[in-house]
């Protein structure tokens, strides 16, 4: 009989395979205690069981060595370290000495002490952790049974279970697995993020999936509205059918736009440059033809991490960046954290009452001055592998520009004397997402080489409504006239001094904007890899003169209406 489950949508896309349910891991319940004489034995059967689950993870870390984008490497690590914690250990070593419990029953009694600390805590992020250490406590669990790992997925099947660990993904997608649901789990933990990055469907949050669903059932999973469909009814599959052949269809159709010109239908050329925060996204630009990088957020490489990272670590990755897009531009964003881009390793400021408005982007990086040249030394090292650029975030005055400029001339210098090749000339841009800089934009704009619009930020401060807060949601949008406006003051601007001026917000890899950014005067886009070719296609069939000439009328709008009936307008053929 048909049944429905309903979850949240933590990685997109649809899968149709037969379920495989994992029954949770239920770790030994019943008090167990062992004779005073047999506590040696019991620690060290405790620690042998470490010591394989250490041996595995890092066996695993090992095999997929270079498959993996950096940040999922890092889950791994993250396991690797959780099982090194003596928190973690010496309460171990701690229950069996003193109270002479078993093992298995002290890894018990462990875990909850420590659920109980993870539960008490505010922010969700932190709170999904305790997947993680639940994970690697399972795992030990599972060698102190000696029993062998309890995933095992086949090709073709979907895996239900109560919750999944990072580290099993990865092994997962390597054994066919198409899809997976489950009964916990949050849109935020790194299980989701991983999934994402996999392009693996994941549905979390299914209460009671586990209970119902039985081995081999056939399951429809909808990991973009986190719908499940048990034993689909004949219209079920073909309107996934439908979809598949859809979603199929348009990939193919867009496929073919990879090497095609970003050409108006009056013969225009636009640049599309793209966002990147990993290696991976860096790989999916070039393979989409992106004309470069127009935004690198160097932050992930601080988060999810206790220290930070070195010069020699930045520098590999900046330069593997710039090798990757194999001499197409590749612009930099020095270190924006701060804000809801909150660190580990104590670099941000955790007492900000008004973070959005406090110690973040460039400001952190003037205020950490032997961070900020670790990094500026690591970006120069990497502009003699090709075009790099480097882009400076939320700046609001001209005196920030000049403090970064004259430390990179001195860098610049300590660089060459100890014999590293670096560009001559490193173009340094300013991303205007403060509402200052883009009013007093001629008062520093002889200071840069280029502008990058960041209109998630700008739009949040000019219409002081917070890009996170869903209370403000409505209100929190680019179609208002004062957004308009500025957008095209800014364009113009730059473009009146001969600077390239670019939108690297979210609004410029959404197709349905193209035309409005376009009537607004923007050449140059920079936007995630994964919508390059949609944006491509709209950008083709628009008539560019036609739009400018509107785009006049857009900018009397009077309300969002106006500007949405306009957008409509546009789309029209
Ligand atoms: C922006 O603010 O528009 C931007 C691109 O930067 P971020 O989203 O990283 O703040
Ligand atoms: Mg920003």
């Amino acid at each position: 009989m048909v049944a429905r489950f309903s979850g949240h949508g933590a990685s997109r896309g649809s899968a149709l395979g037969r379920a495989r349910v994992r029954l949770p891991h239920t770790l030994e319940v019943a008090e167990k205690r062992v004779p005073a004489t047999k506590v040696d034995a019991e620690l060290q059967r405790l620690h042998r069981a470490v010591d394989a689950a250490r041996g595995e993870m890092h066996e695993l870390r090992q095999r997929l060595q270079g498959a993996l984008p950096h940040d999922v490497g890092e889950f791994l690590d993250l396991h690797a370290l959780l099982l090194d914690d003596p928190e973690l250990l010496f309460g171990l070593d701690e229950l069996i000495r003193t109270q002479r419990y078993s093992a298995g029953y002290a890894l018990r009694v462990q875990r909850d002490k420590l659920a109980n600390v993870f539960n008490d805590m505010e922010d969700a992020y932190l709170k999904s952790r305790m997947d993680d250490l639940d994970h690697v406590i399972g795992r030990i669990h599972a060698f102190l049974h000696t029993r062998p790992p309890d995933v095992k997925g086949m090709a073709g099947e979907i895996l239900v279970c109560d919750n999944i660990a990072p580290s099993e993904l990865a092994q997962l997608q390597s054994q066919g697995v198409v899809g997976i649901v489950t009964s916990a789990g949050s849109a935020l933990s790194h299980s989701a993020i991983l999934a994402r990055s996999l392009h693996l469907p994941l549905v979390v949050g299914a209460a009671g999936v586990w209970q119902k669903i039985s081995d081999g059932d056939v399951l429809i999973v909808d990991g973009g509205s986190g719908i499940v469909i048990v034993d689909p009814a004949p219209a079920d599959l073909r309107n996934y059918r439908a979809r598949l052949r859809e979603l199929a269809r348009e990939q193919r159709e867009l496929g073919r736009l990879r090497s095609k010109p970003t050409r108006t239908l009056d013969g225009v050329d636009i640049t599309l440059l793209a966002n990147a925060e990993s290696q991976e996204d860096v790989a999916q630009a070039h393979a989409m033809g992106a004309h470069g990088l127009g935004l690198y957020r160097t932050e992930f490489l601080f988060l999810q991490r206790n220290e930070l990272p070195d010069e020699e670590e930045q520098f590999r990755i900046y330069r593997d960046t710039a090798l990757g897009m194999s001499g197409r531009p590749v612009t930099i964003r020095t270190l924006d954290l701060g804000a809801d881009k909150a660190d580990r390793t104590g670099l941000t400021l955790s007492s900000e009452e008004n973070p959005a408005l406090g110690l973040r982007g460039v400001r952190l990086s003037l205020a950490r001055p032997k961070v900020a040249d670790t990094q500026l030394r690591a970006i120069l090292r990497a502009s003699g592998y090709g075009p790099v650029r480097l882009l400076i975030p939320m700046v609001s005055a001209r005196e920030e520009i000049l403090a970064v400029r004259r430390r990179l001339a001195r860098l610049a210098v300590q660089l060459r004397a100890e014999g590293h090749e670096i560009a001559e000339h490193l173009p340094i841009g300013a991303m205007i997402e403060v509402p200052a800089a883009a009013i007093a934009l001629e008062s520093f704009i002889d200071l840069v080489d280029f502008l990058s619009i960041g209109t998630n930020d700008l739009v949040q401060y000019l219409l002081a409504a917070d890009r996170n807060n869903e209370a403000v949601g409505e209100l929190y949008s680019p179609l208002h006239p004062a957004v308009l406006r500025l957008l095209s003051q800014v364009i113009h601007t730059g473009l009146a001094h001969g600077k390239k001026v670019a939108v690297c917000g979210e609004i410029a890899g959404d197709p349905r904007l193209t035309p409005m950014l376009l009537g607004l005067g923007l050449t140059e886009f920079s936007l995630h890899p994964a919508t390059l070719l949609e944006v491509r296609r709209t950008i083709r069939d628009c008539d560019l003169a036609r739009l400018r000439e509107s785009g006049r009328k857009l900018l009397q709008a009077r309300d969002r209406r106006s500007i949405e009936r306009w957008i409509a307008e546009a789309a029209r053929p």
